[in-house]
């Protein structure tokens, strides 16, 4: 199979958003792989939430340079490029915030030395996908900078990584960080439509990948791997099996999802519109990779195996904890109580 360029030649990376959901994983993997690796850090992170602190502070203990900066500041984007060298820029700056990116592009044009930019992507292929809104708006806004990138001239990567592994809440934006369901499934409309589920360790790693690899200069890389290629049926049974139990399912019907979406509560409607596009339309697997400047990540790392979601969820299966609550017990005629002593756990 062909190297891995990345695995030979090193690049200064600088990764804005890093105390993020997804940009934790990115910034880690990063590390590992052995890049130089720079941190954007807005002031305010790092004497802001503990959250923040910890991630930063753990990304420091393993070689991460800290830079504070904002990328709605061209100047001093420029005078960073410029001051570290940097050749590769991975943006995982979250939805509120994708149209910042055009002024971070505008100090990427004017420095002229970044080899690559991978832009906040980090989910569906936004010229493919179709979402009603507000998912729809964000889209827009993606669309835009893939566009002035294009208009730039700069080379990019862009990452279509499709789900990240976990229950697809439909009102949680980050679903990796709470543990499945423990009561009660929603099942989205029948529950057969597919799609594919990516742990954040391997969405980080297989970016990382992609960064000094000249096959995917110009191109969409869209993450397919067929072990985790499962519908919500498929994942609530797994998720059984994990804990030992079986749980009720719910329907959530297409119009059900189309109302909370119209509710336009800010972020949990845009996820609503995302899992109608998933679970109803099936906007991952209504089309195929056949375009000059798309990839699939397995066809260029097949040696490379992917962490399935069985794996990942026998993790979180080991966060629940069941102990014996005999008051509740003599009410459920059942000695085994399942608590979660920690709805957020920690990624890293
Ligand atoms: P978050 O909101 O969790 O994190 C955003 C990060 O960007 C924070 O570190 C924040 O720093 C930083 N940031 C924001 N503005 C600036 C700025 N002006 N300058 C420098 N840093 C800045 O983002 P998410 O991880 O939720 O989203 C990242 C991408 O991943 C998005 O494109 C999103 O659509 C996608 N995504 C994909 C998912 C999937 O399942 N595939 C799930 C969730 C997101 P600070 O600490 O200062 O706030």
């Amino acid at each position: 199979t062909t190297p891995n360029v990345s695995d030979i030649v090193k690049h200064r990376t600088l990764i804005i958003g890093s105390t993020g959901f997804i940009g934790r994983f990115v910034a880690e993997a990063s590390l590992h792989s052995g890049q130089p690796t720079y941190l954007l850090v807005r002031p305010g992170s790092v004497v802001g939430s503990s959250k923040s602190t910890t991630t930063i502070g753990y990304l420091q203990e393993r070689g991460a340079i800290v830079i504070t900066g904002s990328i709605d500041d061209q100047d001093s984007m420029e005078k960073v490029l410029k001051e570290h060298k940097i050749e590769v820029v991975v943006s995982v700056v979250g939805g509120a915030r994708i149209l910042d990116q055009l002024i971070l592009l505008e100090a990427i044009k004017a420095v002229g030395t970044v080899k690559r930019f991978l832009p906040s992507e980090f989910g569906h292929d936004i010229d493919r996908a179709d979402p009603v809104e507000p998912g729809l708006t964000m889209y827009n806004e993606k669309r835009k900078v893939r566009r002035a990138t294009e208009a730039a001239g700069i080379p990019y990567t862009y990452i279509c990584c499709n789900s990240i592994a976990g229950w697809p809440y439909h009102d949680n934006i980050h679903p990796a960080d709470v543990l499945p369901p423990l009561d009660r499934f929603h099942i989205y409309g029948d529950g057969t439509v597919k799609a594919y589920f990516v742990t954040g360790s391997d969405i980080g790693k297989f970016t990382m990948k992609t960064i000094g690899d000249v096959r995917t200069v110009n191109k969409s890389v869209h993450f397919r791997p067929q072990c985790n290629l499962l519908n919500i049926n498929q994942l609530a049974s797994l998720w059984e099996k994990s804990i030992g139990r079986t749980l009720p399912r719910l329907t959530v019907t297409e119009d059900d999802l189309l109302s909370a979406a119209k509710e336009m509560i800010i972020p949990q409607s845009i996820v609503a519109s995302f899992t109608h596009d998933i679970f109803i339309k099936g906007c991952q697997v209504n089309y195929d990779i056949e375009n000059p400047n798309d990839i699939e990540v397995c066809s260029l790392y097949p040696d490379t195996p992917f962490q399935t979601v069985e794996e990942c969820f026998k993790d979180f299966a080991t966060r629940v904890v069941v102990v014996n609550v005999p008051k509740v017990a003599e009410k459920s005629k059942s000695n085994d109580f399942i608590v979660v002593p920690n709805a957020k756990p920690e990624a890293l």
